[in-house]
């Protein structure tokens, strides 16, 4: 029996998605992405790992390499006044958009068609996988409440950079930081997020006392942390499953807002778990287990932001001493290193989760 699937919205998770299903011979995916071919866009600062990036292309015969714009030599961070070297580990800024096209190349998408739930329920297809990215505008809004982080990008060229690499300014409190990154040509994002809604007074500022030459584009979307085990990816709506996956699904770092390498992880594991069973409830149900135990460490990094920002992590509180000596032993390890693109010495991290 062929089972149609449908994915509504191509950007990271569902054009990774639709490559990796489009080679299952039991499967027939279809891709809706509400945007335009044409002028597709995706707002995010395009910072990502290179080499992790190559290891989830690979499987669809594309390469990271084909994508840079610009390579990090080091991370400067801006603490307190401080500006510290992170060495970093293959942090580069790739072409993103046109790497979510490329990738939606490898199976049939409509684009221009932006679908509700209503029509993806009565459009004759088996699973509905949303993937539609912050706005879960097919699975729905979460009933226990969301979290969600407010954040602002401009695209600027500047003449004489005020730094010659990637640049971050955390805000107290875990709340968020200010980004600026190069795209090569003289092109940078520079952006901002924060909990507490002060990134546009944080923007102006670094805008202020860094003129760049031009604006070329400016916009922002909030950004959803709240994690995979905190935030169901499926549910049932008249018999017919509705999975999410990406952003939908959870998959942004708390701490640090990532969500490439994540949103293609969270598509590789509904995959396999799609491709693998002949029983799609107890497939799906692999993929909602393999999400919990995938993401723990998500949970563990945004109960400590949330317990960072309501001012309730303090050293007299046991569950944050043991989240901040997950969260270092996870940023010095391996998976940590691949995952963020920075490899911080114990130094770093002693001061990056000193209570700021
Ligand atoms: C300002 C900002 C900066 C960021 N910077 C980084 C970064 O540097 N590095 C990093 O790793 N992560 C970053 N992120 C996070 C990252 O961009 C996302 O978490 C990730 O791209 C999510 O992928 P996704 O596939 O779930 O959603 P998306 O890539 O957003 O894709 C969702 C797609 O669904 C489409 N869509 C939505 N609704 C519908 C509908 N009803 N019908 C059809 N189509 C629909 C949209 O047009 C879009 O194409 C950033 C986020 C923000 C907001």
């Amino acid at each position: 029996m062929t089972l149609n699937v449908g994915i509504i919205g191509v950007g990271t998770a569902g054009s990774y998605l639709g490559a990796l299903l489009s080679g299952v011979g039991t499967i027939n995916v279809k891709g809706y992405e509400g945007q335009s071919k044409e002028s597709y866009i995706s707002i995010c600062a395009w910072a990502t790992n290179k080499d992790m990036l190559d290891g989830y292309l690979r499987e669809i015969d594309l390469h990271s390499d084909s994508y840079v714009l610009a390579e990090a030599r080091v991370l400067l961070v801006e603490l307190g006044g401080i500006v510290y070297e992170v060495p970093v580990e293959n942090l580069v800024t790739i072409d993103k958009p046109r790497l979510i096209l490329d990738v939606a190349r490898k199976f049939e998408v409509e684009y221009s068609h932006r679908i509700s739930r209503m029509e993806a329920l009565n459009n004759g297809i088996d699973v509905i996988v949303d993937a539609t990215g912050v706005s879960r505008g097919i699975i729905g809004k979460p009933t226990s409440g969301d979290r969600m982080l407010p954040t602002y990008q401009l695209l600027v060229e500047y003449g004489e950079p005020p730094f010659e690499d990637f640049y971050v300014k955390p805000f107290s409190r875990y709340a968020g930081y200010l980004w600026y990154f190069p795209l090569g040509g003289g092109r940078f994002f520079v952006g901002a997020g924060d909990a507490f809604s002060r990134h546009l007074t944080f923007l102006r500022d670094f805008l202020d006392k860094h003129r760049p030459t031009s604006i070329l584009w400016r916009g922002g979307r909030s950004l959803r942390i709240k994690p995979p085990g905190l935030l169901r990816p499926l549910i049932a709506d008249e018999g017919r499953p509705i999975v999410a996956v990406g952003e939908a699904a959870g998959t942004v770092f708390p701490i640090l807002g990532e969500g490439i390498l994540p949103s293609l992880e969270s598509a590789r594991i509904l995959a396999d778990a799609m491709s693998g069973g002949d029983y799609l409830d107890a497939s799906l149900n692999t993929y909602v287990d393999v999400m919990e135990r995938r993401f723990s460490i998500f949970r563990r990094a945004y109960r400590f932001v949330s317990n960072k920002q309501e001012g309730t992590c303090n050293m007299s509180s046991l569950k944050c001493i043991a989240d901040v000596i997950s969260l270092s032993i996870f940023f010095l390890s391996k998976r940590g290193r691949k995952l963020t693109g920075i490899a911080p010495r114990l130094r770093h991290v002693l001061i990056a989760v000193k209570p700021f």
